[in-house]
Formats: structure tokens, sequence, C-alpha cells
């Protein structure tokens, strides 16, 4: 192996030394390979850039005034990659072996060498380093993605919050998760999986600036650092865009286009936490929070945030326990048949009345439920008591109608859980006839066999099913002629400026056209007022829900409603 020329710092306190072991290399041979800078003592040599300007130091250990592993922890501070070979007296083995130990990568004994020895240490030692290193490095990269590991960014952040401390430069963590990167590998296998994460870890590394630091926390998690925030807001949004934009490129692996997103969570030092674990803890919950806004987006962290993970962590723990003991208690929302003048059937809607945080809205704790997995049992709660109570309603309501329950997407993708719901029915003496499922557009999102099997065994068990906030969702009209559905629901959003908005009435007299043509029932829900109905029944959708009826109501004030008539 052929060296350039080698640039060798000498510390050694005797010129007469110093001139020996120059001369021994050689340098002022045509042919020298060396360039010996000398210095006198360890304090001089730290003035200098060793990082930079050398390739290997040579260090005498008899010094004045310092002791010999002062020295080397002295020239150790100022530089990790560069190796040190120590000269020692004679008859000082012991010393330089405990010099090997504390790091140095060899030792001469001074006055035994000729050129030849000092060149080969040379060599040796940089061999010697430059395998220390790759050992280093091997424990401190990620070899797929070839960014630092958790340790090492959570090195460097110490470092940059110590640096902003004495000079006020704030910095960012950035937390950021591929989206559904699961089903990536699941369609493209694990070789694809591991081809976009070298992608996306390439083009990371272009989108910030090289002083910035990348680490892989393994799977599609990525933490990056950043550090010397000018404006820390618009850095930050013009690096996070340029982040989620370079993701959004479509990746080519092996003849295939493979579209890909990512959510990123930021926090700030010190605004958003004080510490390492702290921020990066924070830009993780921001994380989950762009999450649940869509993903392919990023949040910051805020301490509004932190109060509703809290809130939504305690709130897990007493959800549970309320499911355990039916705390939760389905309410009833009339659906009136305008034409009949008449109850068509009942929605049942789920109320918490918790006795630690109060009475908790169904659109904050259902999502926790379907989060958390416990939708599964709250469902089946729900349609435990459902039936239960529909025994007492029929001795009331003269005419037959039905009981709406709403179903979550995620309880779909229970095993069993078509032909459980239905045993729960058959267990209570329910007829299927009597019930119906509501369910939203988000199911046919994803086109499972086991969705459309679980939707075929309720269609031929009788239950009805209800399509839930009609127009909403994506709204792909396709699945409706494929899906035993049998009843759209007119979404109160469109309801709600009937009147005013033409879009909506648009949209409404639409979704009326869909129902008629594929022979499908109608019930708009959240009609308020006589305008919104009148305007409804003209354009000949005669089931109605909403405020102008009645309100959800627990069973006993349901059985008042109806003997009031
Ligand atoms: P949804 O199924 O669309 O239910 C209609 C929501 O609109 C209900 O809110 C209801 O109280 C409200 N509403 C009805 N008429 C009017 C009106 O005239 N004006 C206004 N402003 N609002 C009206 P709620 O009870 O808060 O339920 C919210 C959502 O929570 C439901 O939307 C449903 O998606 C979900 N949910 C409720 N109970 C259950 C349940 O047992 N299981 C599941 N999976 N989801 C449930
Ligand atoms: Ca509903
Ligand atoms: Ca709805």
């Amino acid at each position: 192996m052929g060296y350039a020329l080698q640039k060798i710092l000498l510390i050694e306190d005797d010129p007469k030394d110093a001139l020996l072991f120059s001369s021994l290399l050689g340098i002022d041979e045509p042919k020298n390979k060396y360039f010996v800078t000398h210095v006198s003592s360890a304090e001089k040599a730290i003035e200098k850039d060793i990082e930079k300007e050398y390739d290997v130091v040579f260090l005498d250990m008899n010094l004045p005034g310092v002791s010999g592993f002062d020295a080397i922890e002295k020239i150790q501070s100022r530089t990790a990659n560069i190796p040190i070979v120590v000269l020692t007296g004679n008859n000082d083995e012991a010393f330089a072996t405990s010099a090997i130990k504390k790091g140095c990568q060899d030792y001469l004994v001074k006055g035994c060498n000729d050129g030849d020895t000092i060149r080969r240490s040379i060599r040796y030692a940089i061999d010697r380093k430059d395998f220390e290193n790759k050992i280093i490095d091997l424990a401190r990269y990620d070899t797929l993605t070839n960014v630092v590991k958790r340790d090492v960014i959570y090195d460097r952040m110490e470092k940059a919050i110590s640096l902003s401390k004495r000079n006020g430069i704030k910095l960012a963590v950035f937390f950021l998760d591929l989206d559904n990167f699961k089903h990536i590998n699941d369609t493209y296998g694990h070789l694809a999986g591991d081809f976009i994460l070298k992608e996306i870890a390439s083009r990371l590394k272009i989108c910030v600036r090289s002083h910035d630091t990348i680490a892989r926390f393994g799977g599609d998690e990525f933490v990056i650092l950043l550090e010397g925030l000018k404006s820390e807001i618009d850095d930050c949004n013009i690096i996070a865009e340029r982040i989620i934009k370079s993701i959004n490129k479509p990746i080519r692996y092996e003849g295939t286009v493979i579209s890909i997103s990512g959510s990123l969570g930021i926090s700030i030092y010190p605004e958003c936490a004080d510490n390492c674990s702290d921020l990066v803890m924070n830009a993780d919950a921001a994380l989950q929070f762009a999450k649940q806004e869509g993903k392919n987006t990023y949040h910051f962290y805020t301490e509004s945030l932190n109060q509703k993970i809290v809130r939504s962590n305690n709130l897990e723990i007493t959800l549970r326990k309320a499911i355990e003991n039916a705390e939760i208690q389905p309410h009833y929302h009339p659906i009136m048949d305008v034409k009949r003048n008449r109850i068509e059937g009942v929605e049942a809607l789920a109320r918490w009345n918790c006795k630690k945080f109060g009475i908790i809205s169904p659109v904050e704790f259902i999502p926790l439920a379907e989060k958390t997995g416990l939708i599964n049992e709250l469902g089946e709660l729900i349609l435990r008591q459902v039936c239960r109570d529909y025994h007492q309603m029929k001795t009331l309501v003269k005419q037959p109608f039905k009981i709406s329950v709403n179903i979550s997407a995620k309880q779909f993708e229970k095993k069993d859980f078509a032909s459980k719901f239905i045993n729960i029915l058959m267990e209570n003496n329910i007829s299927p006839k009597n019930i119906a499922f509501e369910i939203t557009e988000s199911l046919f999102m994803d086109n499972s066999e086991k969705i459309t099997s679980a939707l075929k065994t309720f269609k031929e068990a009788g239950i009805s099913l209800h399509l839930d906030d009609f127009g909403t969702g994506y709204s792909s009209l396709s699945y409706l002629s494929r899906l035993p559905v049998d009843t759209l629901k007119i979404d109160k959003s469109f309801v709600s400026d009937i009147n005013k908005n033409t879009n909506s009435q648009v949209i409404s007299k639409a979704i009326m056209g869909i129902a008629n043509s594929l022979n499908l029932a109608v019930i708009s829900e959240g009609v308020e007022n006589k305008k919104q109905l009148e305007y409804l029944k003209d354009i000949g959708c005669s089931k109605i829900q909403g405020y102008y009826f009645a309100k959800p109501m627990a069973l006993d004030h349901f059985k008042e409603w109806i003997m009031a008539g």
C-alpha cells in the first residue's frame, strides 16, 4: 500500500531528539514521503487543528511539567480520529502498554529506532486507527441506510443542547415515520422495503444541511437533528416541506413505481423540552398528531398537544374500565317517516357519562376505542344493550321499527365479527329484520374479502345496512352497486346549509338520483328546522332524522317521548 505525503506532528521537548527523528525518517532525501511539524509541548500541539492537518501524532512521554498520561488525554481531547504513537524511555514497557490501553496505537522506545522502524510504526498506527474507526462506525452507523444510530444522535443532541445553552442558537428535532410502510413491505416484499429505506435515507441527506444529523431509530422511523437554526419556525417549515415533498417522489424498484409518503413531528429546543429524551418524545407525540391529521404532513409539538396526549392516555385507562363496568350506554335518536307521519326507527348513539371527566362525546372516545382496539368490546356492549332495550321499546311502538347501530370499520378486522354479532341477536331473541348496521365509506377503501363476506353474512341474515355520512368520504360510486347496502344517509354537513348553499343542494339531489337508480332508500340526518325539512321533502326524501324532531335520548326519556305521541 503506498501513502501520499504523510504529515506528522511530533511533540518533543528536546530539539536534538526532534532533529534525529526527522533525519531518521529521511525528510531531506529526494523521495521523502514525510512532513514533520515539531512542537515542544502538548499545549502548543492543541493550538493546531490536529484532526485536519495531520495523519499521525508522535508524543514524547517525558515532557517537562506534565505526566505522560495527562499529555495523552490532552491530545485525545482534540482529536478522535488521528493515531497517536508514544515515545518512551528505555525500560518503560509497562508504561507503554498502558498508553496503548488508553487508546494510543503504538509506541517506540527512544534511541532504539532506525528509519524503517519509525516508518513501519507510522503505517501500523494509521492502519490500526483505521481499523478501530471502522469497528466504531459499525457500532455507530445503521448498516442498511448508512445514517447513524440512536446513541450517536443522542450524543450529538446533548452536545448541541449544551452549545445552545451558551450561544442561544436553537435546535430542532424531527421525528419521521413513513406512512403505511408495513403495507409496502407486505405488498412488494422486504427487499423492496429495504430499498425504499435506503432511498429515503439518501433523499433525507439532500434535504438537510451537512452539519445536521440523521439517525434511523429502527423500522421506518428516522430522527433528524437540526442545529444552528436562524429562525426556528421558518427553517423548520421549509425543511419539513422539503422532506415531505422529497418522500412523495415515486420510487422505482425493479420496474415497479412505488409511491410513499411520510409524516413528521417537530420539537424545538428550548421551547418544547429541555433535554434530549423529552425532545424526541415530544417530536414523536407531534408525529402521532400529524398521522391523525391524515398523514403526509407535519406538526409542531405544543404544550396543548401535551395536554391532549395526557388526557388521551388517562382517558384510555378510564375507557377500558368504563366498558368493563358498562358505563357507556346507548341513547336513541328517532328516525322519522315524514310521509307516513310516524317513527321509522331509532339510531343508537353511544353516551359516556364518566365519573372522572364528565360527559365525553363519542367524537372523542370512539376514535380512541378504535385506536386501542377497545372498539370490539365497546361495539359488543352497545349491541347487547340495544337488544335489551329493544324489547322495552317494542311494547310502546305499535308498528315494526328498526334500531340502527353504528359499526366502525375497525370492527370488521376482527375474525368472526359477523357471526359473533349475529349470535348476540339470536341469544337476545332479536330478529335481524329489526336491526340496521350503519357503516361508513371508509370501509370500502380496503377492498378485502373479509369485509365483503361479513357484509354478505349480515345481509343474508336479514340485517339492513346503512351507508352513513354519505358524500363526505371518498365517494367512489362503484362499490354501491357491488355491495349489499340498502340505505344512504345524507350527511348532516350537506343538510345544515341546504337552504343556502347550491353545492349542498346539488349533492343532495344527486344522492337522491343515485339512490333511486340503485333502488336504495335515503335518510337525511341533521335536520334542525322546518325549511330544511321542506327542501328535503321536495326532493323526495321522506326519512328524516334531526334535532327538529328530537335530540338523542336515554331509554326512559325516549319511552316518555313515544308515549307523549
Ligand atoms: P353519526 O353516526 O353520523 O351520528 C350522528 C351525529 O349527529 C350524532 O352525534 C348525533 O347526535 C348528531 N346529530 C343528529 N341530529 C343532529 C342535528 O339535527 N343537529 C346536529 N348538530 N347534530 C345532530 P354523536 O352522538 O355525537 O355521535 C358522533 C359520531 O360518533 C356518530 O356519528 C358515530 O360516527 C359515532 N358513534 C356514536 N355512537 C357510536 C357507536 O355506538 N359505535 C360507533 N362505532 N360509533 C358511534
Ligand atoms: Ca350513524
Ligand atoms: Ca352520520
